[in-house]
């Protein structure tokens, strides 16, 4: 059975960093929506186009082209897959959405983990983050430095800050979690199957929880 692992935290929690070493080192797939929507915008897409004004603002991208993403990514994915979602549900409506997608796939939400993390520490992430605009790696300028400055390590290629993490930008992205994003911690607590990470630590100490948690 397909199942899915939903990572919650913050913007600059480390979702994408932990996600992506986790699928590095097995079979699971990490599908970040925000790098999906990103791409998506670069290559000039509907659905590109349909979000680039909110993404640049910091704002959520509209329910209805998440649910397309999503859906598509559910109908071709393998039926005995292990996905981990980062940056998806962002909202009740999407977490709702997602239980009836997960049905008709015949998929399950095995966990949601929760990547803890200060605010003061998720403030230096961002304003120290820098990614990869071709292969999507991301790095920190002080806590996970290239090996080389300024210069992707997965592809060679010159890296860049994110749009979005401009400080007013940063800022509102914030706000939009703690409002919008934040309340699904209560709702999957209801469900019995949230775990707690504390990932304020070095990214290796994060992964390790962080497996412990979907293994639990
Ligand atoms: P991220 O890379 O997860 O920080 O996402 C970057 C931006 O993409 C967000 O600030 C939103 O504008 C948009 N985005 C990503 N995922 C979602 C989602 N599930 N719902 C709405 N907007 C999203």
């Amino acid at each position: 059975m397909m199942k899915i692992f939903v990572f919650l935290g913050a913007p600059g929690a480390g979702k994408g960093t932990v996600a992506s070493r986790i699928a590095e080192q097995g079979d699971a797939l990490h599908v970040s929506t925000g790098a999906m929507l990103r791409e998506a915008v670069k290559n000039g897409t509907p659905a590109g186009l349909a979000a680039k004004s909110y993404m640049d603002k910091g704002a959520l991208v509209p329910d209805p082209v998440l649910l397309d993403m999503i859906g598509e990514l559910l109908a071709d994915a393998p039926a005995d897959a292990e996905l981990l979602f980062d940056g998806f549900p962002r909202n009740e409506t999407q977490a709702e959405q997602l239980e009836a997608l997960v049905r008709k796939h015949g998929a399950t939400v095995a966990r949601a983990i929760c990547l803890d993390v200060p605010e003061t520490v998720v403030l230096r992430r961002l304003g120290g983050r820098r990614v990869c605009p071709v292969c999507g790696m991301v790095f920190h300028v002080e806590t996970l430095p290239p090996k080389q400055a300024g210069v992707c390590d997965g592809c060679g290629n010159p890296l860049a800050i994110r749009d979005d993490d401009k400080p007013e930008t940063i800022k509102r992205r914030l706000e939009v979690y703690a409002a919008k994003t934040e309340p699904l911690i209560a709702w999957y607590e209801k469900t019995g199957k949230l775990r707690h990470v504390d990932a304020s630590g070095e990214v290796d100490a994060s992964v390790a929880l962080v497996r412990d948690a979907m293994a639990d």
